[in-house]
């Protein structure tokens, strides 16, 4: 899985470990990293290893995508409370900027509303 690439891309560049990031979870399909501008007190991204451009190419790989929820919920119970928010901004007019799909979980809240 790791095999799916796209050259330029920051975020596999974070995968393949070329940047660096925080990472607070890894396993053989997904990672998760502190994102570089908090919106939260806990404000961690979960990426797959594999370059999809957004959320609705994860419907090819529909076990990735639970598995993201997955590590989110573990991210949340670890990090914080275990409550959490867990946004996909897919596409420009949605506000992303990264277009490798990925997972932002805020929590340690109370979050206030409209974050991101
Ligand atoms: P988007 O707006 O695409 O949903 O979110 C992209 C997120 O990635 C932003 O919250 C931004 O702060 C974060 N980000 C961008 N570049 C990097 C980076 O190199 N490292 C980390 N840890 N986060 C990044
Ligand atoms: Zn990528």
């Amino acid at each position: 899985s790791t095999s799916l690439r796209e050259p330029d891309c920051i975020f596999c560049r974070i995968v393949a470990g070329e940047i660096p990031s925080e990472r607070v979870h890894e396993d053989s399909e997904v990672i998760a990293f502190r994102d570089l501008s908090p919106q939260a007190p806990v404000h961690v991204l979960v990426v797959p290893r594999e370059h999809r451009r957004d959320v609705r190419e994860l419907r090819a790989r529909p076990e990735l995508l639970s598995r993201i929820v997955e590590v989110a919920e573990e991210v949340a119970s670890a990090q914080a409370d275990g409550d959490f928010r867990l946004i996909f901004n897919t596409g420009a007019n949605a506000g992303q900027t990264v277009f490798h799909v990925h997972a932002h979980v805020l929590a340690g809240g109370p979050l206030a509303e409209g974050a991101l």
